[in-house]
């Protein structure tokens, strides 16, 4: 895809990226916005968007998106990025009025669901994805550079993941000969916690349960604990990837109460087992070996709905 042929004329173009943005969809969506202000200066270029958190307001244009979207913009193209147009919030209204829609993402679970899609699962990010569909590289620019790098290194661990290939590595090359400081921004938006982060980090770690001899894990945060801290979604990110590590685990749950008898569930696996199934069948998705879904009940109707998806992939492994 190249995506200025796309939306080549367009007086109005919308991006939009899903609910709880993390990294790779505010990398993503920054990277493409910088770019395509620069590549159609006569269009109104906007992005619909919940507020990223603040380690991401080091990316130029952070404070232009418009984070109070109603649904009634309407935009001649509509770009969703790093989700299906479900997980858009309020900004799937104006998707469904465009008069042209683009899909970009990498998530296994999503067959696309624009006019015109980019659809690779086997890509680390959605922002190589933007890399790769900005044909003409001549109109890229440090800040640019810098949103996408940062999608990257959140998407992959910085490099760690499975899902870093060798045209993951080529393109962060690319990006880092632009000249920013990569070694402040990984520090920055991926490993700097606050306190209260490490604190409620502290408190699942030491309340997770081990189950099925050692092969998963599962810690939970309940709404008073989260009142307690005064932490945000986004203040426990990580903590299922750190759950993930533990010595002899192959799958990860992490969950923490939205609503009564609501759960957001984060699921990970070494490998064994493809969570992006799991997670598939109780209405959510993602990929093989990190994935998400809401899930309502009591947390352990949900520990043993998981389990049992869980523990068939694994008897179909042996
Ligand atoms: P996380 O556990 O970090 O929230 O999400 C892990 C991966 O699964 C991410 O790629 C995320 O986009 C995806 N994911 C998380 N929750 C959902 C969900 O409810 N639906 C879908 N389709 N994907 C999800
Ligand atoms: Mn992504």
């Amino acid at each position: 895809m190249n995506i200025y042929n796309e939306v080549k004329g367009a007086a109005s173009i919308g991006i939009s990226g899903h609910e709880r943005p993390d990294g790779d969809c505010v990398g993503s969506v920054m990277g493409l916005y910088l770019y395509l202000k620069k590549a159609c200066p006569e269009a109104r270029v906007q992005v619909l968007l919940e507020k990223p958190a603040d380690i991401f307001s080091c990316i130029q244009g952070i404070e232009e998106i418009h984070t109070n979207c109603t649904g009634d913009e309407v935009f001649d193209v509509f770009i969703a990025l790093d989700a299906a147009k479900d997980r858009l919030g309020q900004a799937k209204e104006c998707f469904d009025k465009a008069a042209k829609t683009i899909n970009i993402d990498h998530h296994v679970t999503n067959s696309g669901c624009g006019d015109v899609n980019y659809i690779v699962p086997g890509a680390s990010s959605t922002s190589e994805l933007i890399y790769d569909v900005i044909e003409d590289k001549t109109l890229l620019d440090q800040e640019i550079a810098k949103a996408l790098y940062i999608g990257i290194i959140h998407d992959t661990g910085v490099f760690q993941y499975s899902n870093t290939a060798p045209s993951t590595l080529r393109t962060a090359a690319e990006l880092i000969s632009y000249g920013f400081d990569f070694t402040e921004l990984i520090e920055k938006t991926f490993y700097e916690k606050t306190y209260i982060q490490n604190q409620i980090l502290g408190r699942a770690l030491l309340e997770s349960i081990l189950f099925m001899e050692g092969k998963c894990v599962v810690s939970m945060v309940d709404k008073k604990t989260m009142n307690f801290y005064r932490a945000q979604p986004h203040d426990l990110d990580g903590i299922v990837s750190q759950l993930r590590v533990t010595k002899g685990v192959e799958c990860a749950i992490f969950m923490y109460q939205t609503n009564t008898l609501e759960y957001k569930v984060s699921l990970r696996s070494g490998g064994s087992v493809d969570v992006a199934k799991v997670a598939e069948f109780f209405g959510g998705g993602g990929h093989t070996r990190a994935a998400g879904a809401t899930m309502r009940g009591t947390f352990h109707d949900i520990v043993n709905n998981l389990s049992d998806r869980i523990a068939e992939q694994m008897r179909e492994k042996q």
